[in-house]
């Protein structure tokens, strides 16, 4: 009954059961879907008897370090493993350079819910419909290990959360709320998660939000908004990229704003943009045609330049489409 047909699953299952080293792999800047669906898929490979490596480029941000097995994550690759899975992207090159040119693994499994996958792997699972990476590893995790318990259950139950935007955004599905349901029964509960992902903000976070929001700036069609994240305010704050989590939903929750961006400074003229639309637009296009992807609703990419070009060059590729889409 669930997305992943019949022979995809067989294919998955025989896959994993096969391979004894697995190192389990997901995006650069990692969210909640990349650490718990990682960390799920982990949990139930241990407890096969597997040796599981979990990487990521970066740091466990801050309000998912509660997650069960969030220590063993790291950016170290070992020799060699039977198997790479790569979890919420679907090109070595987003999990970044390293991964890329690591030539390890033996076999490649992909698991990946964006509109813009790619089918680098030898397996691809790639559902554009699931909610979350997390929601097609519970599915797997049900053919895996159908008593898997509370450990799992979080990591699954956090990654479906934070990418339904707390069960408030268009994939809050029918089966994002059953599997939601199945992972509280075993034993998860909403109040903790919700207080350690959203409740429990350093005071810095707080202090760039404000810095953040005097940026706004607005299309004058009112259609467009943006926000700006420098690195000059990383540092007056005592802050860093982590913390920028959830801020492009202040420009996007203005009555009349289809798109928003949030231009964000990593080096020396060059930003990550994110991209927020309310549904008109589609995100993941205008994103994929700058490298980067994403949905339909919510995608991001890289661009070099000014700060001050790069907003007018986004300002103008959204009302561009803004004037195209009905
Ligand atoms: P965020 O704006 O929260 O970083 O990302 C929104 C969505 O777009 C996420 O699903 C994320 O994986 C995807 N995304 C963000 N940046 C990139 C990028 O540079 N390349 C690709 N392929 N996807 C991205
Ligand atoms: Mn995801």
């Amino acid at each position: 009954m669930g997305l992943i047909g019949p022979e995809e699953m067989a294919a998955a299952f025989d896959t994993l059961e096969k391979a004894r080293t697995v190192v389990i792999a997901t995006h650069i800047d990692p969210d909640g879907d990349a650490v718990g669906s990682a960390l799920g898929l982990a949990g139930l490979l241990s407890k096969r008897g597997k040796e599981v490596a979990v990487y990521d480029r970066d740091p466990v941000p801050y309000n998912y370090k509660f997650l069960p097995g969030a220590e063993t994550v790291s950016d170290r690759l070992p020799e060699s493993c039977d198997l790479l899975c790569l979890l919420d992207c679907s090109s070595r090159e987003r999990a970044g350079e390293k991964l890329a040119a690591w030539r390890g693994a033996a076999k490649s499994l992909c698991i990946d819910h964006h509109l813009t996958a790619a089918t680098e792997a030898d397996i691809n699972l790639i559902y554009p419909e699931a909610s979350a990476t997390g929601e097609l590893i519970y599915e797997l995790a049900l053919a895996l290990d159908p008593d898997f318990g509370a450990d799992v259950a979080v990591n699954l139950y956090t990654a479906i959360l934070t990418d339904t935007g707390s069960f408030r955004y268009s994939n809050a599905s029918p089966a994002a709320f059953a599997a939601a349901g199945d992972l509280v029964r075993r034993g998860v509960n909403p109040w903790d998660v919700t207080q350690q992902v959203y409740e429990s903000h350093p005071l810095a976070r707080i202090k760039l939000l404000a810095l953040v929001l005097e940026t706004l700036e607005i299309s004058p069609s009112g259609q467009a908004a943006s926000v700006t994240v420098t690195r000059e305010m990383f540092a007056a704050t005592g802050s860093n990229s982590e913390f920028t989590d959830g801020m492009i939903n202040y420009p996007r929750s203005i009555a009349g704003v289809e798109v928003a961006f949030m231009v964000r400074e990593t080096g020396d003229n060059e930003y990550k943009i994110s991209f927020r639309s309310r549904g008109r637009v589609n995100v993941a296009e205008l994103a994929a045609e700058y490298g980067g992807g994403g949905h339909h609703n919510a995608a991001g990419c890289r661009m070099r330049g000014t700060l001050a070009e790069i907003n007018r060059r986004v300002f103008s590729l959204i009302e561009e489409r803004l004037g195209s889409a009905s």
